[in-house]
């Protein structure tokens, strides 16, 4: 028997839905790139429910327990004296979601001695250390692709709403308004920008192709160079850094994991050599810009905004700078996290639960560490301590 603890965030505030506003979710066929959709033998849950709280329990609990296994459901997951921490000693398999992520320290690792799958409903296991991981044995398996599309239309949605002014000008409805000037004085349109992703994988090609039928120019880095059908169908520019990247553009969008070489890559020295009244769209993670630099670039108006839905830490205190920043379209970590893309993480998971309770091989695309080395996507995408 396993014990199964699983980290989800709360329920809304009052209390969990009855219904939904759609019956139900569109069939897709297949991810963009080919790979197949998640494949558990079945479901228990409908899809378009809200499976990410602690009440939607990632529909697992029927398929758990029928085969004696145990699950522990919280949202409390921070702190020595938390039940997240109280029952790490006895877990076999520890889920957690990068939105309310339960944080598996190198400590937490040391005090789990049964843990042999940390599994991300979702994608982005960087709440895990890795490191630790690989010590351990730990396997650390993630829903690949599960959202993707779901972040890459938040990403295309918060660079309009940036550029175009939209929150502030929203405002002034809600406020009663009509103040056309002051809505327009900061909103341009997006044709015509030069537009540049840190990372091409699935999330930024994804943001390049719906970016491309508003006219803006595309420019991209990453560690591999997309192949050339791809480079001349969208008419890329490919650059060899950051670095050298990001005095070419009007808007960056960050895609890229968190791991060793992207931690803090946006510090005041990078975001310096952008041009002047550019924007900044991060939904990769908080972590990899310079939280504080990021406030003195707005403020001083070296960016024109900024936004995403990533912070550090998870959920952000009351008085994290960025709630009361100028000129910021932040929302909670949520666009890999709608409706959608939860009906597939939480196949996914359950896709990835039934091989490990099986004994039989987990996708390789699903695995980040995987008998003590980075394996799968986690070898393609991430890096461990040298
Ligand atoms: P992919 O693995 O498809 O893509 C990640 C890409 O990042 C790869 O192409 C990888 O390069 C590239 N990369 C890694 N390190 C660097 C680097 N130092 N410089 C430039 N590129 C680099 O993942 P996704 O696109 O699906 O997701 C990307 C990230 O987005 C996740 O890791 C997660 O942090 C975040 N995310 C956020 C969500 C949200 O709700 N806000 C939801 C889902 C993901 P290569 O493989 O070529 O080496």
């Amino acid at each position: 028997m396993a014990t199964v603890l699983c980290v989800l965030y709360d329920d809304p505030v009052n209390g969990y839905p009855e219904q939904f506003p759609r019956a139900g979710l569109p069939a897709l066929e297949r991810y963009p790139d080919g790979q197949s959709l998640p494949s558990p033998s079945a479901i228990d849950f409908t899809p378009g429910a809200l499976l990410g709280s602690v009440s939607g329990e990632l529909g697992l609990r029927g398929f758990l327990e029928a085969q004696g296994h145990e699950l522990i459901v919280t949202s409390d997951k921070d702190g020595d004296d938390s039940e997240f921490d109280r029952h790490l000693a006895d877990a076999d398999v520890v889920i957690s979601q990068p939105f309310w992520p339960a944080y598996l320290s190198a400590e937490r690792i040391a005090k789990a001695p049964k843990l042999k799958l940390a599994l991300t409903a979702g994608i982005g296991s960087d709440h895990v250390d890795l490191d630790a991981a690989i010590e351990h044995g730990v396997t650390v398996a993630e829903v690949t692709f599960c959202n993707s599309i779901s972040v890459a239309e938040h990403v295309v949605m918060m660079i309009l709403s940036l550029v175009r002014n939209y929150l502030p000008s929203h405002q002034w409805v809600l406020d009663g308004g009509w103040n056309i000037a002051d809505c327009v004085s900061r909103s341009y349109d997006v044709e015509g920008m030069d537009v540049g992703t840190v990372a091409a994988g699935r999330i930024g090609l994804a943001v390049l192709r719906r970016l491309a039928p508003f006219d803006m120019r595309l420019h991209y880095t990453d560690r591999h160079r997309l192949p050339t059908e791809i480079e001349q169908e969208l008419n890329l520019t490919y650059h060899d850094s950051a670095q050298a990247m990001v005095p070419h553009c009007d808007v960056v969008t960050i895609n890229a994991p968190l791991h060793h070489e992207t931690r803090n890559l946006f510090d005041d020295d990078l975001l310096a050599t952008m041009r002047r009244g550019a924007y900044l769209v991060n939904t990769a993670r908080g972590l990899i810009v310079d939280r504080d630099a990021v406030v003195r670039a707005l403020q001083s108006g070296q960016l024109a905004g900024y936004a995403g839905d990533v912070w550090y830490p998870q959920p952000a205190p009351a008085d994290h700078p960025w709630r009361t920043m100028p000129h910021h379209g932040m929302t909670p970590h949520i666009s890999g996290s709608s409706l959608s893309a939860q009906a597939r993480y939480a196949a996914g998971t359950r896709e990835i639960l039934e091989h490990f309770l099986d004994g039989t091989a987990i996708r390789d695309e699903y695995l980040i560490v995987d008998g003590g080395k980075l394996a799968g996507t986690g070898a393609h995408s991430y890096s461990a301590r040298a």
